[in-house]
């Protein structure tokens, strides 16, 4: 890492010019970069930036080692001089980025939390276009209707992450993917799964020529989901919002519509879990197959 550090003189106003390959130590929250990477907790900031927070070092390393663009890296005084945040400011710099080391109470302001991790980076946001999916054999996407929940977003795609699922196709007007809620609760796992952002016209065209079968799921679904045939062409498992679930027009669209059968008094399962044991059964189905040829 550079030796060259400057300094904010406590009100936001930078001491000497900037330097690329320069750690900038900031104590202020008044400091404009601060306030900038602050203001990401807003969707319109990020989505006019096109950027977003990950939380923590290991992410930061697992986003660097995946390949995703890091435009500031920031770390408590506390994890000043440690190996890893050393190496990982290096590659920050080598990016072009900008580091800075930042007291307990920057820190905190950023992240909104009381305990704040000590790394945070500032990372450019990615989205595969659905153009580019062209669905394989054994494959298997998530797609979601208008899902509003970051924390059942954030789930979902670590448990696709975890069901070896190819993508997450967000359908509608969904929530974001990048908030920092959502990110969260990926556990790192928003770096590992493609997601791709569609209307719902553009998803039901692109379902016509991709050669997959639609497996939505509904309450009210003729199918039991453990009698599909999940290998018969690449799977969409298609889940519903949380409160309306799949509306008909999308419903009649689906090459089947599957129901998990439940006991008890609950009207319906929460939308993460019922991804999770549809993503795991199609699985499940995929491998018992493979290990049987
Ligand atoms: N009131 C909504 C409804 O009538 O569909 C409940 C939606 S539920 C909380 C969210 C989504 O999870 C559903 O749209 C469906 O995709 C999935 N889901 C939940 N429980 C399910 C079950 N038992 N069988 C199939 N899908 C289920």
């Amino acid at each position: 890492m550079s030796e060259h550090r400057e300094h904010d003189d406590g009100k936001g106003r930078e001491k000497g010019p900037h330097r690329v390959g320069q750690v900038k130590e900031v104590t202020s929250l008044a400091n404009p970069i601060v306030k900038d990477i602050k203001a990401l907790a807003q969707k319109k900031t990020r989505d006019e930036t096109r950027t977003f927070i990950a939380e923590g070092l290991k992410l930061v390393i697992d986003a660097l080692e995946l390949g995703w663009t890091i435009r500031t890296l920031v770390y408590a005084k506390a994890a000043k001089g440690k190996s890893q945040v050393e190496q990982v400011a290096a590659r920050t710099f080598a990016k072009g980025g900008l580091v800075l080391e930042v007291s307990e109470k920057v820190m905190s302001a950023i992240t909104r939390r009381d305990n704040p991790q000590m790394v945070i980076g500032v990372f450019e946001q990615r989205y595969r276009p659905l153009k580019e999916l062209r669905p394989g054999r054994g494959e298997t996407y998530v797609a979601l209707d208008r899902v509003r929940d970051p924390g059942n977003l954030g789930t979902i795609i670590r448990t696709a992450d975890a069901a070896g699922a190819s993508g997450v196709i967000l359908v509608g007007d969904t929530t974001d993917p990048f908030s920092l809620e959502t990110v969260r609760a990926t556990m790192g796992s928003v770096f590992a799964v493609p997601v791709t952002k569609t209307s719902l016209a553009d998803f039901l065209r692109w379902k016509k020529d991709a050669g997959v079968q639609v497996v939505a799921t509904h309450l009210a679904g003729a199918v039991d989901y453990r009698t599909i045939d999940y290998a018969k062409k690449p799977v969409v498992l298609l889940m519903g919002n949380e409160q309306a679930g799949i509306p008909d027009e999308l419903a009649r669209e689906a090459d089947a519509l599957a129901r998990i059968p439940q006991a008890g008094r609950a009207d319906s399962l929460n939308l993460a879990i019922a991804t999770g044991i549809m993503l795991f059964e199609a699985r499940r189905h995929l491998l018992s197959l493979e290990a049987s040829e």
